[in-house]
C-alpha cells in the first residue's frame, strides 16, 4: 500500500496528548501515512490571526487533502472566528459524518441496542449567517437551502449507507411548516432514494423523530438532515449512547476532508495524562476508512472495543465494578497496541474491509426552470395604528399592481384580520397584477416611488416568482 501523507495539528489543551496516542495506536496497527505537521488554534489566534490558522498551514492542508485534527481552543471574545465553520465552508466540506454506537455494559446507557449514523448537512441552512435588524422590534436570519446542497448530502448518505451495509436511510426535516426549505430537501430525498432500491427509507418530521430518536434509537440506522438539525440530533445521539467523549466525525469533502473527536480541548484536565483518546482515535477509523485503509481501520477499532472489554478505562468512563483497571492516556494507547491482534467476545467486531472508500456524488446541473415574476412582498417598518390604517396607507402605492395581504409575522392580518392577533413593527405587503396577470420589475420600482411619496419605510421587497408555472412562494398563514 502506498504510503499517504496527511496533515496533522496536535491543537490545545488535551490535544497533543490524545493525538500522540492515536498516532501511536494506528502506526501500530500499520497505517500507511507520512505525517505532516502543522501549528492552527490558540497559540495562533494569540500571535494576532483572528482566524487561528495561518497560510502555510492552509496550503498544507489544501495538498494533502486530508486533515487530522486534535481539538483546539478559541479564545473568548476579541473577534475570534471559529476555525471549524471556517475549515467547512472555506474547504468544501459538505458532510459531516458521525457514528453513534453503545458499548453498554462497559459504557452504561439506556439504549444498549443504538447504533446510528447522523449525516448532516455541513455548509448551508441558518449557518450561512446571514443576519440582518430590520425594524426595532425584529431581526431576521436567512435560512438558505439550495438544490446542490441537498443532492450532493442525499447522494453522500445512500452511498455511505451502501458502502457500509447499512439498510436504512431517514430523512428528517420540518416540511410541514417550512414548504419551501425544507420541502425541497424532502422533495430530493424522494427523488434519489429510488436509485437505491436495496436501501430502505423513510421520514419523519423532526421533532416526533427527535423523539422517537431519544427514545427507541434502535429503529434508526443512517439519518440524514439539514445542517442546524443535524447539529442538535448528532449530539443528542452521541450523548444517549453513553459518552460524547467518544465519538469521532469526519467532515467530507469533493476535494479535502477533515478527521476529528466530537469533544473540546478540555483545558481543564491538559498536561495530566489522563484524557481519553477514544474520540479522536474514533475521528482517525474515520480517516483510516476514507483513505482505502479499511483493513487498518478494522484492526485498530477491533482492539479498542477488545480494551473497553477488558475493563481498562481512563478516568472519564471508568466505573468501580465494571472497570478494572483506571489508565492514563499513554496507558490506554498501549493497552490498545496490545490488542491489535485480538477481536471482542462480546461487542459486536467490526469489518470495514468492503470498500469503505466510495466516490463522492457529483452534482449536475439540469436545464433552468422557466422563471415568470408574480408579485412583490414589501416589507415595512411601521408602527402608526391597526392593520386596517396600514392598509389604508398602503393602497396609496397600488399601480400596475395591488395590494392583496398583509401579514405581520407571517399571519394574514389585513384584510379582514382579527382584533386577538398582536402585531410588532415587522408587516410583509403583498403585491400582485390583476386578475393573475405577470409583474415587471419596473412595476416594482412604481410601489417603491410612491412608497417615498407617502414616508412608507420600506426595508426590503423579496420578488414572488413561478418556475415552470409551479409557485415558488409561501402563502401567508390564514390566506
Ligand atoms: P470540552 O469537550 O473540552 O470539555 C467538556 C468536559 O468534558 C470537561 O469536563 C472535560 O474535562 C471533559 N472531556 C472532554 N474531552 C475529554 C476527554 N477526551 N477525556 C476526558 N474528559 C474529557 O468542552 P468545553 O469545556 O465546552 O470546551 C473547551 C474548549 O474546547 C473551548 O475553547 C471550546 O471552544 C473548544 N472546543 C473545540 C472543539 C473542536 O476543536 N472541535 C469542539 C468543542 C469545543
Amino acid at each position: 500500500m502506498i504510503e499517504k501523507r496527511i496533515t496533522v495539528a496536535k491543537g490545545d489543551g488535551i490535544g497533543p496528548e490524545i493525538m500522540d496516542a492515536t498516532l501511536a495506536i494506528i502506526k501500530a496497527a500499520g497505517a500507511k501515512l507520512e505525517i505532516e505537521e502543522i501549528e492552527v488554534g490558540e497559540k495562533v489566534y494569540l500571535s494576532g490571526n483572528t482566524s487561528g490558522i495561518s497560510g502555510d498551514a492552509w496550503d498544507s492542508i489544501r495538498n494533502n487533502k486530508v486533515f487530522l485534527k486534535a481539538p483546539i481552543t478559541t479564545p473568548q471574545g476579541g473577534g475570534y472566528k471559529s476555525l471549524n465553520v471556517t475549515m467547512r465552508k472555506s474547504l468544501g466540506l459538505f458532510a459531516n459524518v458521525r457514528p453513534c454506537v453503545s458499548y453498554d455494559p462497559y459504557v452504561r446507557t439506556k439504549h444498549p441496542e443504538l447504533d446510528v449514523v447522523i449525516i448532516r448537512e455541513n455548509e448551508e441552512d441558518l449557518y450561512a449567517g446571514i443576519e440582518h435588524q430590520q425594524t426595532d422590534e425584529v431581526v431576521q436570519c436567512l435560512k438558505l437551502i439550495s438544490r446542490p446542497g441537498c443532492e450532493k448530502i442525499i447522494r453522500y448518505a445512500f452511498e455511505y449507507a451502501r458502502a457500509y451495509g447499512r439498510k436504512k436511510v431517514s430523512c428528517f426535516t420540518k416540511d410541514n411548516i417550512m414548504k419551501q426549505t425544507d420541502g425541497m430537501f424532502h422533495k430530493i430525498f424522494n427523488e434519489i432514494a429510488p436509485e437505491y432500491p436495496d436501501i430502505e427509507t423513510d421520514h419523519w418530521i423532526i421533532d416526533i423523530g427527535t423523539a422517537r430518536l431519544a427514545d427507541t434509537p434502535e429503529i434508526f440506522d443512517v439519518i440524514v438532515t439539514l445542517n442546524l438539525y443535524g447539529d442538535v440530533l448528532s449530539d443528542i445521539t452521541a450523548q444517549i449512547s453513553g459518552s460524547v467523549g467518544l465519538g469521532g466525525s469526519a467532515n467530507i469533502g469533493a476535494s479535502c476532508s477533515m478527521f476529528e473527536a466530537v469533544h473540546g480541548s478540555a483545558p481543564d484536565i491538559a498536561g495530566k495524562n489522563i484524557a481519553n483518546p477514544s474520540g479522536l482515535l474514533k475521528g482517525a477509523i474515520l480517516m483510516l476508512n476514507h483513505l482505502g485503509q479499511s483493513d487498518v481501520a478494522t484492526k485498530v477499532e477491533n482492539a479498542w472495543l477488545v480494551t473497553l472489554e477488558q475493563g481498562i478505562h481512563t478516568g472519564d468512563i471508568f466505573k468501580e465494578g465494571i472497570s478494572t483497571r483506571k489508565v492514563g492516556t499513554a496507558e490506554f494507547a498501549e493497552a490498545v497496541i496490545s490488542n491489535l491482534a485480538n477481536k471482542p467476545q462480546y461487542l459486536n467486531a467490526v469489518n470495514y474491509e468492503t470498500g469503505a472508500d466510495f466516490p463522492l456524488p457529483v452534482y449536475k446541473r439540469s436545464t433552468p426552470a422557466n422563471k415568470v415574476l408574480k408579485g412583490v412582498d414589501v416589507f415595512v417598518d411601521w408602527s402608526g395604528g391597526t392593520p386596517d390604517d396600514l392598509g389604508a396607507i398602503l393602497q396609496n402605492l397600488n399601480g400596475n399592481a395591488e395590494l392583496i395581504m398583509i401579514t405581520n409575522r407571517g399571519v394574514k392580518v389585513w384584510p379582514d384580520g382579527m382584533e386577538e392577533t398582536f402585531c410588532t413593527d415587522h408587516w410583509r405587503c403583498r403585491y400582485q397584477a390583476p386578475d393573475n396577470a405577470d409583474l415587471k420589475k419596473e412595476d416594482i420600482l412604481e410601489i417603491l416611488q410612491k412608497a417615498i411619496e407617502h414616508k412608507v419605510d420600506v426595508i426590503k421587497t423579496e420578488n414572488l416568482y413561478e418556475f415552470d408555472g409551479v409557485r415558488g412562494y409561501s402563502l401567508g398563514q390564514g390566506q
